[in-house]
């Protein structure tokens, strides 16, 4: 899909841009650190073709923790609803992303959802095939589906930076494999999770995936059922509820739409019917969201009312 520079647009991204000195991009994965702060840009893709963006949406940003939606719609796909959520569970935590504290503390070891770096493990464990390549492979074709895109790869670069430094990744693992809810080698299993969160791209084809999520799993060009209505209603409500890590109330009250964020500044949001939005500001706050594209998107959703409540 063809899309247009917005003026209109263009204010929006110029006022939340200020904002982008208030946030330091992370470092805990150090190929991270090479962001530049000052980025700011977006993409909306609607469901007639037209698409509109502001600021730079040529930059290429690895998804983060925006793949836990993607792989999470994958194996809801590919092994069912009992199968997935009888080893990852479905309440939000309150806690940080990559906190280890629930899981000692409640009766099963099971985590409590596929949005917290403990459950995406799970998930990402899930992904069935004989290699780790095999794996990755059908988690970047669904990807390359979704975004309409067959360019979209990994970032081999990013994948390794993180994969050298994942020990609290590692050790919620071993806590895991402990409990049997997994059962693979650590190793093997962070391999495949940092290539999956390593899956690169920009603004567009960020847009493009949050418009099938907001058009319950249809390809905006072709009509086609890419995944299941139940699916995509299911990674929404995720996206809802535990989306933008601990401010997820904040944002469900403040702003009102199905949204995921990563570390790398990337913003997925999925108006319910109306549109796809990507969003890439590696400026980030101390709860891991983009400190301006949180800010755009609250501009957004009020100038336009795009609250679903
Ligand atoms: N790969 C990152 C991690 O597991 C993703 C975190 C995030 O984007 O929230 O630490």
């Amino acid at each position: 899909m063809p899309c247009q520079k917005d003026q209109e647009l263009k204010k929006h991204v110029e006022y939340a841009k200020q904002f982008t000195k208030e946030g330091k991009v992370a470092t805990y994965i150090p190929e991270l650190g090479k962001a530049n702060p000052n980025d700011l840009s977006i993409a909306i893709h609607f469901p007639d073709g037209r698409c509109i963006s502001a600021g730079d949406i040529t930059k290429k940003f690895t998804l983060q923790s925006i793949s836990k939606v993607v792989a999470l719609a994958y194996v809801l796909m590919d092994r069912g609803f009992d199968y997935v959520f009888e080893r990852v569970g479905m309440e939000p935590t309150g806690d940080p992303f990559n906190s280890i504290v629930r899981l000692e503390t409640m009766d099963v070891a099971k985590p409590l959802n596929p949005m917290i770096n403990a459950g995406a493990l799970v998930v990402t464990h899930m992904i069935d095939g004989e290699t780790v390549e095999e794996r990755l492979q059908k988690l970047l074709t669904f990807t390359r589906e979704l975004a309409g895109n067959e360019q979209i790869d990994f970032n081999p670069s990013v994948a390794a930076s993180e994969f050298e430094t994942a020990n609290l990744n590692r050790a919620l693992c071993y806590f895991l494999k402990q409990h049997q809810i997994i059962t693979e080698d650590v190793e093997t299993l962070i391999d495949l999770y940092t290539k999956q969160c390593a899956i690169e791209m920009n603004c567009l084809d960020l847009a493009r995936i949050g418009l099938v999520f907001a058009m319950n799993g249809v390809d905006p060009e072709t009509g086609k059922q890419i995944m299941p209505d139940g699916v995509a209603r299911i990674c929404k409500t995720f996206m809802v509820t535990c989306g933008m890590y601990n401010a997820s109330g904040e944002f469900a009250i403040k702003i009102g739409i199905p949204a995921k964020s990563g570390v790398s500044g990337g913003i997925m949001g999925a108006v319910p019917g109306r549109l796809g939005i990507g969003i890439f500001g590696p400026a980030l706050d101390e709860k891991g969201n983009s400190v301006a594209g949180m800010k755009l998107l609250e501009h957004l959703s009020k100038s336009y009312q795009l609250s679903m409540f």
